[in-house]
C-alpha cells in the first residue's frame, strides 16, 4: 500500500521515494504526494526524476486498488529505484482552493449534495433542492466566509460515531471510506462545516480567491446546480 502523504500534509510539493511496482499504465510508489482522482477532484500531475531522467506524470488514479502515477513510457524503469517527485503545484493549489470553497458552499446551502466537480478556477455542486437560491446572496455569503479567515482542521471520528450521526454525510453520491475504524473528517472554523472528506484542502479560508460569480442551473425538479467561478 502506498503511503499517502498528502492526506496529512497537502502542501508537500517535492518528495523522494522508491518505486514499489511497475504496471502497464505507470508507477506505484512506496509513498506519494500526488492525489489520485476522486471525489470530483482531478488526479495530480507533475514529474518524476530518476538519476537525470525526468518523466512527466500525466495523471494519478487508483487502478485495481493501486495508486498509479500515470506516465507515457515505462521503458527502462525498475522496481526499487529511488525517484524524486515534483508536483504540479499551480494546478493542485487551484484545486485545493476550489475544493475548500465547495465545503463553504455546503455550509451556505444546507441540503444534500448529489454530485460535484472541481476544476482549475471553477467548481460546482449539485443539491437535492427544489427552489433556486438567490445567487447574489450565495456570492456575498461565500466571499464573507473567505474573508473571515477560518482555519481548516483534519480530524477523525469512529465508524460508530458516524453511524450515530448520519447527517454529517453531505454527499449522497460518495460513501465515506470505512474499514479502518476511523473516518477522516474536515472541519472549518468552530462550526462552519464538518463532514467526512478524503480530499486536499487549504489551511485557511483566506487562501481561497474571491468568487467572481455564481451561476445556478435548474437540473430537474429536485436538482439545482451551483457553479462558482473564480
Ligand atoms: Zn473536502
Amino acid at each position: 500500500m502506498t503511503i499517502e502523504l498528502f492526506r496529512n500534509d497537502s502542501y508537500l510539493i517535492e518528495h523522494n521515494t522508491i518505486i514499489s511496482e511497475i504496471v502497464s499504465e505507470g508507477l506505484v510508489l512506496n509513498e506519494t504526494i500526488f492525489y489520485p482522482e476522486g471525489g470530483g477532484q482531478p488526479g495530480d500531475e507533475g514529474s518524476i526524476t530518476i538519476d537525470n531522467q525526468t518523466i512527466n506524470v500525466i495523471g494519478t488514479r487508483y487502478i485495481n486498488n493501486k495508486l498509479v502515477h500515470l506516465v507515457e513510457n515505462i521503458d527502462g524503469l525498475k522496481k526499487d529505484e529511488e525517484v524524486r517527485l515534483n508536483l504540479n503545484w499551480v494546478k493542485r493549489y487551484s484545486y485545493m482552493k476550489v475544493h475548500t470553497s465547495l465545503h463553504l458552499l455546503c455550509s451556505i446551502i444546507p441540503f444534500p449534495v448529489t454530485g460535484g466537480s472541481i476544476g482549475d478556477g471553477r467548481g460546482r455542486l449539485d443539491f437535492d433542492l427544489e427552489s433556486k437560491p438567490d445567487k447574489e446572496e450565495v456570492l456575498k455569503k461565500i466571499n464573507q466566509l473567505i474573508n473571515e479567515d477560518f482555519s481548516i482542521y483534519i480530524t477523525s471520528i469512529t465508524d460508530k460515531e458516524l453511524d450515530e450521526n448520519p447527517e454529517l454525510v453531505r454527499t449522497m453520491a460518495v460513501n465515506p471510506p470505512r474499514g479502518s475504524g476511523q473516518i477522516r473528517m474536515i472541519k472549518i472554523g468552530d462550526n462552519i462545516d464538518f463532514q467526512p472528506c478524503g480530499g486536499t484542502h487549504v489551511n485557511k479560508t483566506s487562501e481561497i480567491d474571491h468568487v467572481k460569480s455564481v451561476k445556478i442551473e435548474n437540473k430537474g425538479k429536485m436538482n439545482k446546480r451551483i457553479i462558482l467561478n473564480f
